[in-house]
């Protein structure tokens, strides 16, 4: 292993099984995760660093999500080709360029206007024409697009989040990490078609905390 030479694909194919040994198995959550190409994302500092299976930090004290965390969020979310999605916190636009390869449309919120931009300009040159952006807060979600198939929560919300679940479909599903300390809970919300939900918890997960309002820097 350690005299395989270290190429982009090597390091690609090596996250690619560490993402299916810990439970990513969705064959099209994890091709759409393999066409992504991260080192776009990534700031020039960690740019060596985009295909490991970590968290790194991008612009506005923010960081772009683990690759293990995002798989398994797309994964349970259970995404169908015709879906719209609604994500909360686009960062560097990293997970909402994988949603957008398995959606209809992503509507997708962010906070700081200078990360929006440069999410922007990256589904521009990935050629991701069903991406909609909003600089917004996104725990109000988006009304005026509601309801949703599928609803993304990037950010840690301090308590379940009542706004977004109202603006799912009957049967829609969201995930989002819910918990006020450094270590969050991951829960997928399922409705049940008359108004209720199904709570699953799916593990521990360590995200930047949901803010309130929009930021006043760039
Ligand atoms: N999905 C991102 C992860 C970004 S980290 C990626 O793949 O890169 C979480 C993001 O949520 C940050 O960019 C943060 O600014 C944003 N955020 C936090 N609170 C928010 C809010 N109320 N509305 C919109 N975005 C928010």
């Amino acid at each position: 292993m350690s005299e395989e030479p270290d190429t982009p694909r090597t390091r690609m194919a090596r996250l690619m099984l560490a993402l299916r040994s810990q439970g990513v198995t969705d064959p099209r959550v994890l091709a759409a995760i393999e066409k992504t190409p991260r080192e776009l994302f990534t700031p020039d500092l960690f740019k060596d660093r985009s295909w490991e299976d970590s968290a790194l930090p991008i612009a506005c004290g923010q960081t772009i999500s683990q690759p293990f965390i995002v798989g398994l969020m797309t994964q349970a979310l259970t995404l169908e080709p015709r879906a719209r999605v609604l994500e909360i916190g686009t960062g560097s636009g990293y997970q909402t360029a994988i949603l957008s390869r398995l959606a209809r449309l992503v509507y997708t919120v962010e906070r700081y206007r200078t990360l929006l931009r440069e999410a922007e300009d990256r589904f521009k040159t990935l050629g991701l024409t069903n991406v909609v952006t909003k600089f917004g807060d996104g725990g109000e979600g988006w009304a005026e697009q509601a309801p949703f198939d599928r609803i993304l929560v990037t950010a840690a919300a301090p308590e379940e989040p009542k706004t977004l679940l109202e603006q799912l479909k009957p049967n829609g599903v969201l995930v989002a990490p819910i918990g006020k300390g450094p270590v969050q809970s991951l829960r997928r919300y399922a409705g049940d078609g008359q108004g209720g939900f199904k709570v699953e918890l799916l593990g521990d997960v360590r995200f930047v905390p949901l803010l309130d309002g929009v930021a006043r820097e760039l």
